[in-house]
């Protein structure tokens, strides 16, 4: 994907938490923040793009600054509009049909709700790649010794590369088989449970392949309702319990260590991390 190229070319010497305006720079798109109705959208001028990032009217001057200052370059910027702005950027190269003098002109854009969604789609995935590149992520956690299958390494993580643990944890599941396989991390894996009411619900979720047979797979989706109904949802405001649990499934028996911690102080969202003791064992 070209979109991913560009981006890990300039996150090649750069340091933690990459700016953004450097892609913003490569792809002609000027910055600005304003008070908004969306997030952010993306908006084509002569020369090149507009993106609009949503911020109140005192905020404005600050964040222009920020930007603007290469230092920071949009390392400072809060999870949320890194997000926002690196999905815009996304669109920008979602423009085809250039012109002559090599102008975006047109916009790739779907006419049905499913083509929109599958573009919007595209996008977030991108905006992933570029706040949270393969390369950066796997040589962070080599050189830090991380112990990845730990809430503070994956704290760690969202601190330094300055994203959501949603956004980490999508990017994670593309790597986690990777990163196992170079002998990065144990067997186990990262889920963000959300508890609604008195069920609990899998947001998302990285494991290692290993992890991945322990459960079975129900039309092509994972069942993880034996785990979350194993997960005790005790309410604690400290955040981190370890639960040695023999958890099975009908083609394999694996002791676990399950460690939760609430990300919010009304215990709605908590990440679980999920470290298999020995392979797994098929019965
Ligand atoms: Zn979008």
């Amino acid at each position: 994907m070209n979109f991913a190229q560009e981006a890990s070319a300039h996150a090649e010497h750069t340091d933690l938490p990459l700016p953004l305006r450097p892609l913003a720079d490569s792809q002609r798109a000027t910055v600005r923040f304003q008070p908004l109705l969306v997030a952010g959208r993306i908006a084509v001028v002569d020369g090149g793009f507009v993106v609009y990032i949503r911020a109140s009217t005192r905020e404005v001057d600050t964040l222009h600054a920020c930007f603007d200052d290469p230092r920071d370059g949009g390392r400072s910027l809060d999870v949320r509009r890194r997000f926002t702005l690196a999905h815009e950027l996304a669109h920008s190269f979602l423009f085809d049909d250039r012109g002559p003098d090599d102008l975006p002109r047109k916009p790739v854009a779907g006419t049905h709700a499913s083509e929109l969604a599958a573009l919007e789609r595209v996008c977030n995935e991108a905006a992933g790649l570029v706040l949270v590149p393969d390369r950066l992520v796997s040589s962070y956690i080599r050189t830090n010794a991380l112990d990845l299958l730990s809430y503070g390494a994956v704290q760690a993580l969202q601190d330094k590369f300055r994203v959501s643990p949603d956004v980490l944890i999508i990017r994670l599941a593309k790597l986690l088989p990777q990163l196992h396989a170079a002998d990065l991390i144990e067997h186990g894996g990262i889920l963000l449970i959300e508890r609604r009411a008195d069920t609990t619900a899998v947001q998302h979720i990285a494991l290692t392949p290993d992890a991945y047979r322990l459960f079975e797979r129900k039309g092509g989706a994972l069942d993880l309702s034996a785990l979350t109904t194993q997960v005790p949802l005790v309410d604690s405001q400290s955040h981190e319990c370890r639960i040695p649990c023999l958890y099975s499934t009908r083609r394999a028996i694996q002791e676990a260590v399950v460690t939760v911690a609430w990300l919010s102080r009304t215990n709605e969202r908590a990440l679980v991390t999920l470290r298999l003791k020995g392979s797994p064992q098929l019965v």
